[in-house]
């Protein structure tokens, strides 16, 4: 339909008109208002982009100074840095993760008898608060074992004395965790300043890798330390070991080079350790050196070093002494430690030792030379029967235990072993029998007595063939006795464990005797006290069958290493010889009197014969003859002495002169045999 015409005088035209402008009016200011708004938005999401690119660069960059500081803590720990020095490091790297923030590192104390803590690092916090945390009960211990999260420490009773203690100074926020977990090792604490901003979760993901990192670095310094330690000490007995002994050493001749002073090193050997470890077992074995270790430690100066350099062997270094009297006197206060009697699991156990030293400058300033030195009078000490004290000088420095079983197989070879014989006398003097002893003639060193080869025949097997020549010319020598009339003249010899384990041993022995014609009521076998308790089926059976081919059977240096009177009845033996160390001390003693009246009145009533051995003055023969001591062995009455010289006393015995006059026979037989002792 073709359109009206329009009329502009309309009135209903013009209100179309205005309405269609009005309308387009809207439509231009929303386009303008809209256009408007999304550009400010664009703007300020432009902004905020900005800004948390900012945040996330500055907490990236936080994050990533914080990551490197862990990596430092980490290569300070590798690098076994001192522990104050890594915890500081960790408590600096919490406060930096949480500005306004103060952390206090704290260890707990060692001794676990006052539970407690200390602070191990608190580099920026005030003295007064490092002080009130380490008041005796100013928190109690329970508090560590957290985590806490205190807000108000003025009204919370866990917190209350340390309130108390810095007062307006105390904040008012505490945070802790445990360091360690269950088995605290510490707690990191942190106090929160007013302007502290962290959330909630910020602080505990800090407390957690403070925790977490305090732990690797406690744990890890433990075990640095007890590397340490092991590297250094003997486990056993807690003194340093060989290794730190010679650094000190080395230390103490530099400082008696510059001050011109003098020292002395030591060897400290007990004797017969390995058959008091035999017979008590190894663990009493183990106590008995801790207990020796102690007493070392006792009797040993302030400034001393003392070590246990493997089995019964212990050195000390005396940095500071005056003279070799003043060495001498040392060495006398520790022999004399040692050889008072142990109770060791219950057994009363008497051990000696052998001490020898070298003396700087005079015997070296080098520290390999000194211990050789030290060694070699100890090896002579020993040699000499044990129990003493032996100062360095040149003649003891030829042996050592290589050339010693050189020697042993060389004298096996070349006939130069000999049997001496030393006298048992009855409480009046009258003769008895005699104890063979072994002896080693040296083309260069005279007579070398058997301390110092029967250990290293022992430990290299060569005891056998020893021991089997010893009973040989026991035999050999009854049966010249008695062509010469002298009759069936008494004779003990030693053995030593390692022979008597062999099963052929009875049989060896019952046909030497029968090979030189000897009757077995004169031969009697010593062995020693520990075989009878660590004897095995095979000793055993061997003991038997040799008590019953009519031999005798002694059980030697009684009272050493077991206290044995408990188990005396069940053993299938005639007699004891009660050791040397109980009759030294008889007559200045009264424990000792008494020690050794208990024994001889038990052995007496189960039967046996008893033997006092190394009885050297009249005063320990009257004590002895007091006690009711039926025979007695010693210096007193002779020197172990050549078959020989044995013969005067054999004739007057056997022509039946009876007793004999002791102080005549010392006179007579001793200048022949004093050249028999080791050139010392
Ligand atoms: P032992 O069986 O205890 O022998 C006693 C030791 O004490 C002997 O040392 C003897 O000379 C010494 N003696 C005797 N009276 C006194 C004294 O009044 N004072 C002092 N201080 N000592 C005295 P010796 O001859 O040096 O023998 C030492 C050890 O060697 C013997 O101790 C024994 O265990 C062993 N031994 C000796 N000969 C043999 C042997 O043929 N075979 C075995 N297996 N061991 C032997
Ligand atoms: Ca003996
Ligand atoms: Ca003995």
């Amino acid at each position: 339909m073709p359109g009206a015409p329009i009329d502009i005088t309309d009135p209903g035209y013009h209100q179309a008109l205005w309405l269609a402008i009005c309308f387009a009016g809207c439509v231009a200011a929303t386009a303008v208002t809209s256009y408007r708004t999304k550009e400010r938005r664009h703007q300020l999401r432009e902004q905020d982009l900005e800004l948390s690119v900012r945040e996330r660069t500055q907490e990236l960059r936080l994050r990533r100074n914080h990551e490197e500081a862990r990596n430092r803590i980490m290569e300070m720990l590798v690098s076994n840095q001192p522990l104050g020095a890594v915890l500081d490091a960790v408590a600096e790297l919490t406060e930096n993760e949480l500005p306004g923030v103060r952390c206090v590192i704290l260890l707990r104390n060692p001794n676990s008898l006052n539970p407690g803590c200390h602070v191990g690092s608190a580099p920026f916090v005030a003295k007064e608060w490092v002080d009130a945390l380490q008041a005796p009960r100013a928190v109690p211990f329970e508090v560590w074992k957290g985590p806490v999260n205190c807000r108000d420490t003025a009204a919370d009773p866990a917190w209350r004395v340390l309130a108390g203690l810095l007062g307006v100074a105390c904040p008012k926020a505490i945070r802790t965790r445990p360091v360690g977990g269950d088995s605290v090792l510490g707690a990191v604490v942190l106090l929160e300043g007013p302007e502290t901003v962290a959330s909630d979760g910020e602080f505990s993901r800090s407390l957690a890798a403070a925790s977490r990192l305090g732990q690797i670095a406690i744990e890890h310094r433990r075990l640095y330390e007890d590397l340490q330690y092991r590297a250094w000490h003997d486990t056993l007995t807690g003194l340093p070991n060989r290794a730190l002994f010679e650094d000190r050493l080395r230390d103490a001749l530099h400082r008696a080079e510059k001050l011109k002073s003098r020292g002395a090193v030591m060897m400290v050997e007990l004797d017969s350790f390995k058959r008091t470890n035999d017979a008590l077992g190894h663990r009493s074995g183990d106590l008995l050196l801790a207990e020796i270790a102690a007493r070392l430690r006792k009797a040993a100066g302030p400034g001393d070093t003392l070590s246990r350099n493997g089995s019964d062997e212990f050195s000390i270094l005396m940095p500071d002494l005056e003279s070799a009297a003043d060495a001498h006197a040392a060495a006398l206060r520790i022999l004399e430690a040692i050889r008072q009697p142990a109770t060791i699991a219950g057994n009363t156990v008497v051990v000696t030792a052998s001490i020898g030293f070298g003396l700087f400058p005079d015997d070296g300033m080098d520290p390999d030379v000194l211990q050789r030195a030290a060694d070699a009078a100890m090896y002579c000490a020993k040699g000499a029967g044990g129990n003493r004290i032996q100062a360095f000088s040149a003649r003891n420095d030829m042996l050592d235990r290589v050339r010693v079983e050189q020697e042993i197989r060389a004298g096996l070879r070349d006939r130069r072993f000999v049997v001496h014989y030393q006298p048992q006398v009855g409480s009046t003097g009258q003769f008895i029998g005699l104890e063979a002893l072994v002896r080693l003639t040296h083309p260069e060193h005279g007579v070398i007595p058997p301390m110092q080869f029967i250990p290293v025949a022992e430990e290299s097997g060569l005891i056998v063939p020893l021991g089997a020549w010893v009973l040989e010319e026991v035999c050999r020598q009854k049966a010249e006795w008695e062509k010469k009339n002298f009759g069936n003249v008494p004779v003990a010899v030693n053995v030593s464990p390692v022979q008597i384990a062999s099963p052929d041993f009875a049989r060896q022995v019952g046909e030497c005797m029968a090979r030189h014609h000897v009757d077995p009521s004169g031969l009697e076998l010593e062995l020693t006290e520990g075989l009878f308790i660590t004897a095995g089926a095979e000793a055993q059976h061997q003991m038997e069958a040799l008590r019953s081919m009519g031999l005798r059977i002694s059980i030697d240096d009684f009272g050493t290493g077991y206290s044995s009177l408990s188990y005396l009845h069940k053993l299938e033996v005639d007699s004891i010889k009660l050791d040397r160390s109980f009759v030294q001390s008889i007559d200045t003693s009264q424990a000792a009197r008494r020690l050794v009246q208990a024994m001889i009145g038990v052995a007496q009533g189960l039967g046996l014969n008893v033997v006092a051995e190394g009885v050297e003055t009249e005063a320990q023969l009257a004590a002895l003859v007091a006690a009711g001591c039926p025979m007695m062995q010693g210096y007193l009455f002779s020197r172990p002495v050549a078959a020989s010289e044995v013969e005067p006393f054999l004739a007057a015995h056997s022509s039946g002169a009876g007793e004999l006059d002791r102080l005549l026979m010392a006179v007579e037989i001793v200048p022949g045999v004093m050249t028999e002792a080791w050139p010392v």
